[in-house]
């Protein structure tokens, strides 16, 4: 990030990790955590660009946003993660999306060399550099090398990705062990991670402690949060492949046998055996907690706390809106809403809303310079320019073309309003469907004399972009085919910022009520489509009236505050760690 949109300010009023222990009860986790002992968050995607790791999309988000909620909360954690040393760009060129590989010099954003590490791979063994970028309480500590790749290079269960993530576990736990760290919690975010509780339960077991010990040790201290919804989507990995990658790093022959034991026709997922090494265990949002289809190996059904995603408010709400959230007590010195945050929540009016929109225009404006749309064009909005926006990766289940289905229908409502309607999202590399879809989109856009003007497709999506809309728009659109969806965080910088949410009620949405927000359902696809017109059209009449406008945006936040905040979940996960 070079424009200086990041903000970053450690809360001044922070004496230290006591106060926020206290204020969530937890006074004894000043014993429980220490620089020495740190949480420790392991990740294989993390999308935080203003440290120099660029990701794909939440999952990443996610990483980037606990650590910086544990930096301002004064919580030791230690986040884990590969350093790539290219990362993924997209343009568009004559309509068609085209990816670019951009090297990345980990030099350039504030790491220092510690020293190599050895994995053992394939018949090799692997040197890997251990990077370190220290914070005042916490620190992202990286390993990397040359050939290590691009996140989510290669096939899901090829070789390559194996590669990358016995790198990450078994690099990243010797890594620790040269910082002399010892992990007091062992974080899996998702099950490319697993190879991390691995190395942890193999160092126990070949270091003298009984077996059966070890593994309880490791299970107590190991939380594998989930954010996938059904475990056959996942890829497998063949025995042949871990004889040559995940066996040969294993001293503990007891922990080799144990591994072994775990596949089924000579092929493991890696869920099954991330359940079989953590007992604490967490899914993303109380909808997807709850519908996460998971077996154990004895398949028994696997159960989910449900910690619902947060976002870290201070990078991604506008400061004068923090600041407002901050003086009207809405919110408190932690960023956690007050108690009588509903009855305050009265407080913002129409005329302190788009004067706070206005603010956030001109981020927007700010974002989109040197960034055209599919007709090469700088745009510039005004005030009175009403913005609907779609930002998210491009994936099926997300459905970006919902809003094209009828062009005609989309044509009229832009106009009644004098709208625009911004599309930006990245198109995995490979997926000809995605690419497919958007290729029908931009032509439909084009074919319209009046939406090639009003509907803009912005490439390369990413931070600042998103950043940039949630807080210059006016309606953020969130159409996930309902039940996919396991949390989403783009809709929460929406609702924070202040913007009208329409959405299907599913992921973290659906934590709260369908009468909290512009509530898309239907019964048929046809019918959904019929509704997401039908709220857009309500959303441009809100608009046009104060009282409407409040009464809308102070629902929202009364809904979903407690749900967006990011100390929000990091209390929620210190709490179901470290039960008192
Ligand atoms: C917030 C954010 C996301 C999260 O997207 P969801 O679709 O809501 O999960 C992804 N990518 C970027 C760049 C983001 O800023």
């Amino acid at each position: 990030m070079d424009d200086g949109q990041f903000f970053y300010h450690p809360l001044e009023n922070i004496e230290d990790t006591e106060d926020f222990y206290a204020a969530i009860n937890r006074e004894h986790l000043t014993k429980a955590l220490s620089d020495e002992r740190p949480y420790t968050y392991w990740t294989i995607e993390l999308y935080d660009q203003k440290n120099g790791i660029r990701g794909g999309g939440g999952l990443g988000i996610l990483a980037a946003d606990t650590r910086r909620v544990a930096e301002e909360m004064g919580v030791p954690l230690t986040l884990i993660t590969p350093f790539y040393p290219y990362e993924p760009h997209q343009k568009l060129e004559n309509g068609v999306v085209v990816d670019e590989h951009i090297p990345v010099d980990y030099h350039k954003f504030g790491f220092r060399f510690i020293d190599t590490v050895n994995v053992r791979c394939d018949g090799n063994l692997c040197k890997l550099d251990v990077i370190e970028k220290k914070f005042d309480k916490t620190r992202i500590l990286a390993i990397t090398e040359p050939n290590f790749g691009e996140l989510y290079s290669g096939m899901s269960g090829s070789d390559h990705r194996l590669y990358q993530e016995v790198s990450l576990g078994f690099g990243g736990y010797a890594a620790l062990k040269l910082l002399g760290l010892k992990p007091a919690i062992m974080q899996l975010n998702e099950v490319a991670t697993f190879f991390a509780a691995l190395a942890r339960l193999d160092e126990l077991a070949s270091n003298g402690m009984d077996f059966y010990e070890a593994v309880v040790y490791t299970r107590k201290h190991t939380l594998y949060t989930n954010h996938t919804l059904v475990q056959a989507a996942e890829a497998e990995f063949k025995k042949s492949q871990f004889e040559r990658f995940v066996f040969p790093n294993l001293k503990s022959p007891a922990v080799k046998k144990w591994l072994m034991d775990k596949f089924v026709n000579e092929r493991i997922k890696l869920s099954s055996v991330t359940i079989e090494i953590a007992e604490l265990r967490s899914g993303v949002s109380k909808l997807h907690a709850r519908v996460a289809n998971y077996r154990d190996i004895a398949g028994n059904k696997v159960k989910f706390k449900a910690i619902t995603n947060g976002i870290d408010m201070e990078t991604w709400v506008v400061p004068e809106v923090l600041e407002y959230y901050r003086r009207a007590q809405i919110i408190d010195k932690f960023d956690l809403p007050t108690e009588d945050y509903i009855e305050k929540l009265a407080s913002i009016g129409a005329g302190k809303i788009r004067e706070l929109k206005h603010t956030g225009r001109e981020i927007l404006n700010r974002a989109l310079i040197g960034r055209p749309d599919q007709n090469g064009k700088e745009l510039v909005f005004s005030s009175d320019d009403f913005i609907f926006d779609f930002k998210r990766r491009f994936v099926d289940y997300k459905r970006p073309e919902l809003p094209f289905s009828d062009p005609a229908r989309l044509r009229k409502i832009l106009e009644s309003c004098n709208g625009h309607y911004i599309l930006t999202g990245r198109v995995h590399t490979g997926d000809s469907i995605m690419a497919g879809k958007l290729r029908r989109v931009l032509d439909i856009v084009k074919n319209d004399e009046y939406l090639k003007d009003h509907v803009h497709y912005i490439a390369d999506y990413d931070e600042s972009l998103a950043y940039g809309l949630s807080a210059g728009s006016n309606v953020a659109i969130n159409v996930p085919i309902v039940g996919l969806e396991a949390c989403g965080t783009s809709w929460m910088k929406d609702v924070a910022n202040l913007n009208i949410l329409i959405s299907t009620h599913d992921g973290g949405v659906a934590d709260a009520s369908p009468e909290s927000y512009l509530n898309v359902h239907g019964n048929s696809e046809d019918e959904e489509i019929d509704e997401l017109y039908k709220r857009m059209e309500e959303a441009a009449e809100i608009y046009q009236n104060d009282f409407d406008l409040e009464f809308v945006l102070q629902k929202q936040l009364a809904a979903y505050l407690p749900v967006i905040s990011g100390s929000r979940m990091l209390k929620d996960y210190l709490d179901f760690l470290f039960k008192a």
